[in-house]
């Protein structure tokens, strides 16, 4: 009996839906099953680090619960409550580009599907509690570092406003975790930790890719209709046509949650088909990054640095790439590619027309205009990257300057907002850039309160930086937890100015541009 009892378990993945015989958890391939029985590996000596208000609420769990002893032995995994059923889920995926096989929940273990007092269902996953049967040759642990940067991210996000997974918490196992940061060949010992994530399904692309590959079509429409039954009930009862509809639906959802990271210089840095959500929510935070220099070659993933497949500049074309890889596997249920082919263009069209209306939100132009707004943006980037500026202070700076400031006043914005001393070519680039968009300006007409409110509502003003991100790390690491929950705070409000939080909104300072975890990171999380 304790202050957790309140969660109230509904668990429809594990109920209908085919289950490995096997309940043990050595490492193997899995047929003809949508997840295996697992436990999570009891930790030492659990510790919070922090936990989400915002979502302990949706879950209805009072404050007094999140702080009990139970609250961090249950989401480090060493409690298991009435209700929860825990499981690892089994798909596959192509990394980089390639078909990689089985992959699966190598340190996931849902542990059941919650439904709210209003009716949501949210499904609890531990990420880093332990080996599966997906875990390959790791160790199915997390560390700190990489647990802190998924919680804070996937809050952040939320409050941005951009689709996302969610997290609970963060809670240090007390154990020590051996990860090879640096590649060096140094290995070395680092805090573990769980993070429990939240959404209400985990199911990737590649959970479906994986039986098409095995050609096991059974289970996968078994699958593809639970999907379409549980998550997207309002296509109604399962057929070819609606197959159709459905992915014609995730075309349009990865189209939205695309614009938005463009919106917000967020890049996911590991774009696999396996970390590609049905819902359309970002999910899994490895290496992920925020683009400072506004830079659309950047990505943050030092395994990407060659081919920069997950590039900023590359993401919406990955998208559909991985959607295409999505069809494929769809295919067999539908067999004709014709519709298929169709409901891609929703990607497309989507794509295109979110983002020309952010990009003039962005600008704080009332509406897009193809004629002149295609090369006023596409001169923008050439300038923001010449200028080697900071993406968010740039757009958010951007709302104060009026229509009839003079050039000389832009200038010194973007100048303010770089990271080098600005060239005579780039000060030329600027003031034309801004000509053009003066008239553009002066053409509206629009008050410059509703065009400064209607700006800085899309474009924030606190992001999570990488580098106060690994801020709150090198604390966190000697125990002090404060700026995890100074920064999640900050965070709340993202477009709101808030008093005393101006380091949180400022550029990249020098030391931080070199420093590991300041800029790119590698897979070892
Ligand atoms: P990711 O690139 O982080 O999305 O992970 C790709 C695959 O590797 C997934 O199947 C993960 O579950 C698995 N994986 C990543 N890290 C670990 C780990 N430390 N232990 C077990 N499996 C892992
Ligand atoms: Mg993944
Ligand atoms: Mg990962």
């Amino acid at each position: 009996n304790t202050l957790l009892d309140t969660l109230n378990f509904d668990n429809r993945f594990v109920h209908d839906l085919p289950c490995d015989p096997e309940p043990d958890n050595y490492r193997r391939q899995v047929y003809q099953s949508c997840y295996s029985q697992v436990r999570p590996k009891p930790v030492k000596a659990p510790r919070l680090v922090a936990y989400s208000k915002e979502m302990a609420k949706l879950l209805d769990l009072p404050e007094a619960a999140c702080q009990s002893q139970t609250f961090c032995q249950v989401f480090a995994g060493n409690q298991l409550l009435d209700g929860m059923e825990p499981y690892a889920m089994n798909y596959g995926g192509q990394q980089f580009g390639h078909w990689a096989g089985q992959l699966g929940d190598g340190r996931a273990i849902n542990l059941g599907e919650v439904v709210n007092r209003e009716g949501q269902r949210w499904t609890l996953q531990l990420k880093g509690a332990g080996p599966t049967p997906y875990s390959r040759s790791a160790d199915g642990l997390a560390v700190l570092r990489s647990s802190i940067r998924e919680f804070l991210c996937s809050e952040a996000m939320y409050h941005l406003g951009v689709p996302t997974t969610r997290a609970l918490s963060v809670i240090l196992t007390g154990e020590q975790v051996v990860r090879d940061m640096f590649y060096d060949g140094n290995p070395q010992l680092e805090p573990g930790a769980v993070v429990c994530r939240v959404a209400p399904s985990f199911i990737r692309f590649g959970n479906f890719q994986l039986f098409t590959s095995r050609d096991d079509l059974e289970t996968l429409k078994q699958l593809v209709d639970f999907t379409i039954k549980t998550d997207f009930p309002h296509l109604g009862a399962p057929n070819k046509e609606v197959y159709l509809q459905w992915f014609a639906e995730i075309c349009r959802t990865t189209a939205d949650m695309i614009v938005h990271w463009q919106r917000v210089g967020f890049v996911h840095g590991v774009m696999n088909t396996d970390n590609m959500s049905i819902l359309g929510l970002t999910i899994d935070y490895g290496p992920y990054g925020w683009l400072e220099n506004y830079d659309p070659d950047w990505t943050p993933n030092t395994t990407d640095a060659q081919g920069r497949r997950y590039r900023f500049g590359n993401q919406p074309k990955i998208a559909y790439w991985n959607l295409v890889q999505l069809a494929n596997a769809l295919y067999p249920l539908i067999l004709k590619a014709e519709p298929l082919q169709d409901a891609l263009t929703v990607f497309t069209s989507t794509f295109e027309q979110n983002w020309q209306q952010t990009m003039a939100t962005k600008l704080g132009l009332k509406a897009f205009d193809p004629g002149s707004d295609e090369t006023l943006t596409s001169e923008l980037a050439t300038l923001l990257q010449a200028a080697e500026a900071d993406m968010t202070l740039f757009y958010r700076g951007l709302a104060a300057i009026e229509a009839n400031d003079a050039v000389a006043v832009f200038q010194a914005h973007l100048e303010a907002c770089s990271y080098e001393p600005l060239s005579p070519e780039t000060l030329a680039l600027a003031e034309a850039w801004f000509q053009t968009y003066q008239a553009r300006l002066q053409g509206e007409n629009r008050p410059q309160a509703e065009r400064q409110r209607a700006m800085n509502a899309v474009n924030p003003l606190y992001v999570l930086r990488n580098y106060l991100a690994q801020q709150a790390i090198d604390l966190a690491e000697q125990d002090d937890f404060s700026e995890v929950w100074e920064l999640l705070e900050v965070l709340r409000h993202p477009y709101t100015e808030q008093a005393g939080k101006q380091r949180f909104a400022e550029k990249r300072p020098d030391w931080a541009k070199q420093r590991a975890g300041c800029s790119m990171l590698s897979c070892s999380s």
